[in-house]
């Protein structure tokens, strides 16, 4: 007999009671064994000046279950206030966003009837770092962090999600066209790791085009693999054209812990109405039994919630295809007993789903690297300079003397500006703000020192230049591990 899994559940603001007392009323009633620990989280915590609107018992729980089924919350309005989800999903480690996109046409209207894919999102990484500085009077960054090992991990979970759920094909989108070293690493692993899931399709697409075709024609992805930011984009791209932004679930998923949600909000303009659609958070309760293992159970539940779909059963939201089609929209009530009277029932027109995925996809530990040859080439000097009609060959030349007086045998190579090549022979029409990008290299490779580039920051200060960041260059076996200058 399957042994209860302890769950931590939030009950969330707004809507969040309704939809999760219906969500668990359906679990139980389809024999879902959970031990459920209560928790509070959202705007009566944010109010009482937890300014992450999660206090520390329930840091304690989610430790203890493991699993957090997590209604929407409130976040209250004005500054101060920390995303609960950002700080949820980085403080546990919850490297995976799985997002399944799926239509029901004609029972509820799309335009993309034959749509059925998941978009697997890195969850930690990239801009997301949170890592932002502004450098000049007209300059800010925002650094892009992409780590093999979170390469490695997200890449290998949409492969092993796939094959555990009966797909047939990874897509992975990049920019890597553009940030080669990035995106670049991204994509690499993807085709690495690809190598050892000879039973599932793969390909490539540059993520533009890849949003154009997923607006245009979704039917034509399964699962989609792809860093955060793109992700961030990408599954609200895909969930909008499926047509059905209230009934769809997601997971975030760590090595210790994971959290399952419906991507909508609060709703406060519906709340205490028993207006409120249950099935984004059902669904993601579903997808909660899977990873518990408890995959037939999960199949129940979800069988029953697509029959009573085809049969006209719905909640005001949930627009059928032809206004006249289909019955009088339901309460939440109403709709919750109406799954529960179908639990047992397969559906007729919508695919059945199989009990796939019975137990939690296994998270394997990250693998040690060789470490490989890496050998200081040259240093980027970024300086903030607003002077002398911003002319980069008067640059160079203040550059030139400070490198000559530093005598470290590293000499100017190239003044970029906004990534664009300015000097030596710049184009008079590039635009030139008032962030400089300075790349002094050693004559041979591995002549370059930390050293030598502390003397020569000291020069450049000393020449009354304003530095403002360095970025080393290095070769790795040999190989440069640095972008060119556009133009370089
Ligand atoms: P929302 O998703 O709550 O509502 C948008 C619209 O969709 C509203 O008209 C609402 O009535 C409707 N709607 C949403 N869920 C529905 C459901 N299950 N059934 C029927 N109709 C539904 O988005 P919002 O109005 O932008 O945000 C409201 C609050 O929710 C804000 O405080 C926001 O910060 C919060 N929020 C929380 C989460 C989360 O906890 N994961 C996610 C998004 C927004």
């Amino acid at each position: 007999m399957t042994q209860a899994a302890s769950i931590t559940v939030a009950r969330g603001d707004g809507i969040g009671p309704e939809i999760m007392d219906a969500t668990l009323r359906v679990l139980d009633a389809a024999g879902a064994k959970l031990d459920v620990e209560e928790v509070k989280i959202g705007k009566a915590v944010y109010e009482s000046g937890v300014t992450s609107g999660i206090g520390p018992e329930v840091w304690d729980s989610l430790r203890r279950t493991g699993c957090f089924l997590k209604a929407p919350i409130t976040t209250p309005q004005g500054g101060g206030y920390k995303s609960l989800n950002v700080t949820t999903r980085k403080t546990l480690g919850l490297f995976a966003n799985v997002r399944p996109c799926a239509s029901y046409a004609p029972f509820v209207r799309s335009k993309h009837p034959g749509m059925d894919l998941v978009i697997v999102r890195e969850n930690e990484e990239d801009t997301y770092a949170g890592i932002e500085h502004q450098q000049t009077d007209e300059v800010a960054q925002c650094l892009k962090l992409i780590t093999r090992p979170g390469c490695e991990r997200i890449v290998r979970y949409a492969f092993d999600y796939a094959v555990a759920n009966g797909r047939r094909k990874v897509t992975c989108m990049t920019k890597d066209n553009i940030m080669k070293i990035t995106d670049g690493m991204f994509r690499r692993v993807f085709e690495e790791i690809a190598g050892e899931y000879p039973q599932i399709e793969t390909d490539h697409l540059i993520i533009d085009i890849g949003t154009a075709r997923m607006a245009d024609s979704p039917e034509m992805f399964d699962v989609v693999v792809t860093p955060n930011l793109y992700g961030d984009i990408l599954s609200d791209v895909a969930a909008q054209v499926a047509g059905s932004v209230g009934l769809a679930p997601s997971s975030n998923i760590g090595k210790s812990c994971s959290m399952f949600e419906a991507i909508h909000g609060s709703a406060p303009d519906i709340a205490g109405q028993n207006k409120a659609n249950p099935s984004g958070l059902l669904l993601a309760g579903v997808m909660m039994l899977r990873h518990l293992g408890q995959g037939e159970v999960a199949a129940t539940v979800h069988n029953a919630w697509l029959t009573a779909v085809e049969e006209g059963v719905r909640t005001g939201d949930m627009r059928p295809e032809h206004d006249s089609a289909g019955s009088p929209p339901l309460g939440t009530d109403a709709f919750t007993d109406a799954v529960i009277a179908r639990l047992g029932k397969t559906p007729n027109r919508l695919p059945t789903v199989e009990a796939t995925g019975t137990a939690a996809i296994t998270i394997p530990e990250l693998k040690q690297h060789t470490p490989v040859t890496k050998a200081l080439v040259g240093v980027d000097v970024f300086l903030h300079w607003d002077r002398e009609g911003r002319s980069p060959d008067a640059l160079a030349k203040h550059l030139n003397v400070a490198a000559q007086a530093a005598d470290v045998g590293l000499s100017l190579t190239m003044i970029s500006n906004r990534g664009v090549k300015v000097w030596p022979e710049g184009l008079p029409e590039t635009f030139c703000t008032d962030h400089w990008r300075c790349r002094f290299k050693a004559a041979s490779d591995s002549a370059a020192s930390p050293e030598g580039v502390i003397r020569l920051l000291q020069s450049i200060h000393n020449a009354g230049l304003s530095f403002i960041k360095t970025e080393h260059l290095y070769t790795f076996d040999g190989k440069p591990a640095y972008a060119l200058g556009q133009g370089e």
